[in-house]
């Protein structure tokens, strides 16, 4: 059998329903508005909630330093790990208050990482059926058996959590990448203490954003990880970098070390990076007046929104997703907003669930109250439409 005839019809058929994706090419640096497949948009796609991958004093750090190079040369253990690994791995222990830190070169392999070296056969993981995918593959990848509970459900956790046989570790995103809501880490942190599981948040969307002081969704709740708690983060989200890290216990971070396939075989993460990213981290500890601006857009979106009739889902974070059911209306919006001047991508299957297909609208500080402004006022013309049509 040739490719063309595995894939030539599966492909032909997701282009029929509106399934088929494509790469869309940005000519700009990133940004809250950036040149898109030949036309200049307002940016509600990107993950950037600080506007930090446009900082220029991130960018003259790393060129002013003569030791910080764009290749690590080796895996860590090999002889890649440099002091800027170093520095930048302790900066974020201090900064979050635990005992270590261990750089991966992005978010998805820590969540491939984690899973496969803490748990055995025997042993189950627990996961909100919501989680990012890169969790889901690093369940895949371990050896433990998986169980899912529906999205936040308490009750069903805790049903898992009895039936659960070995070690148990509880999964969840500590903000949901799709949907923008919470995790309810106080009970979830209850249920984990009363059944001696273990807990893996991963906190991409929390940290930097979340919190008084953007320490993500444990300062969200006033709650303290503890020993048995490891946090995974991104740094090319609100830090607008690249490249992600574990937080947890040594005993954790060494059993990593040890054991976890996806950072010991691999490259690590070019010095540069890290490098970029203590200047990123120090850019996001003083970031409250950012934090306070984002939370004005999250808020004025759903006055807005609310009043134009739009279906808007329980979120207080910079990711507000419209539901919209099918994928050909998610992607008829998202191509009509294009037209008006907006990059909002459609989200469908199988990234979310059946019948879910939506429109991902994320804010950056770095947008204003009129960016916002016009988006809903593209929003209200497509609503009066879609209304008229039904
Ligand atoms: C983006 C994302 C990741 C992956 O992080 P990368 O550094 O981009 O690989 C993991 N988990 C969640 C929830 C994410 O949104």
């Amino acid at each position: 059998m040739h490719l063309r005839e595995r894939f030539g019809p599966l492909l032909a058929q997701r282009r029929q329903a509106d399934l088929f994706r494509r790469v869309p090419l940005v000519t700009t640096p990133p940004g809250t508005h950036i040149q898109l497949n030949g036309k200049t948009l307002i940016n509600f796609a990107a993950n950037d909630y600080l506007g930090l991958s446009e900082d220029p004093a991130i960018r003259r750090a790393v060129c002013a330093a003569q030791d910080a190079a764009f290749g690590s040369g080796a895996a860590h253990l090999i002889s890649g790990h440099h002091l800027h690994h170093h520095l930048l791995e302790d900066a974020l222990a201090d900064w979050l208050g635990v005992e270590r830190v261990l750089v991966f070169s992005t978010g998805y392999m820590a969540n491939l990482a984690v899973q496969q070296a803490l748990m055995q056969r025997g042993d189950t993981l627990i996961h909100d059926k919501l989680n990012h995918a890169s969790l889901l593959d690093g369940a895949r990848l371990a050896e433990a058996t998986l169980k899912r509970y529906p999205h936040r459900d308490m009750t069903v956790l805790q049903k898992r959590l009895h039936t659960a046989t070995g070690q148990a570790m509880i999964v969840t995103d500590g903000v949901f990448s799709m949907d923008g809501d919470l995790a309810p880490l106080p009970e979830i942190m209850a249920l984990k203490t009363q059944h001696g599981a273990w807990l893996l948040v991963d906190d991409a969307h929390a940290l930097g954003v979340l919190g008084a002081t953007g320490r993500g969704s444990f300062e969200h709740f006033g709650l303290n990880a503890d020993e048995d708690t490891l946090r995974v983060g991104t740094l090319g989200k609100a830090f607008g970098v690249f490249g992600a890290f574990v937080a947890g216990s040594q005993v954790a971070i060494d059993a990593l070390i040890n054991l976890a396939r996806p950072w010991i075989y691999t490259t690590a993460l070019p010095p540069a990076n890290a490098l970029a990213a203590r200047v990123a981290l120090e850019k996001v500890q003083k970031a409250d007046a950012a934090r306070a601006h984002l939370q004005a857009l999250v808020h004025h979106f759903r006055t807005g929104a609310a009043e134009i009739g739009l279906t808007l889902w329980a979120s207080e974070t910079p990711i507000q997703p419209v539901i919209l059911g099918e994928a050909t209306t998610a992607v008829a919006w998202s191509r009509a907003l294009f037209e008006h001047g907006f990059h909002v991508p459609a989200i469908r299957p199988p990234t979310v669930p059946q019948g879910s297909a939506r429109l991902r609208i994320t804010f950056s500080a770095r947008h204003t109250l009129e960016d916002v402004e016009r988006l809903l006022a593209a929003l209200a013309t497509l609503q009066k439409h879609h209304d008229a049509e039904s």
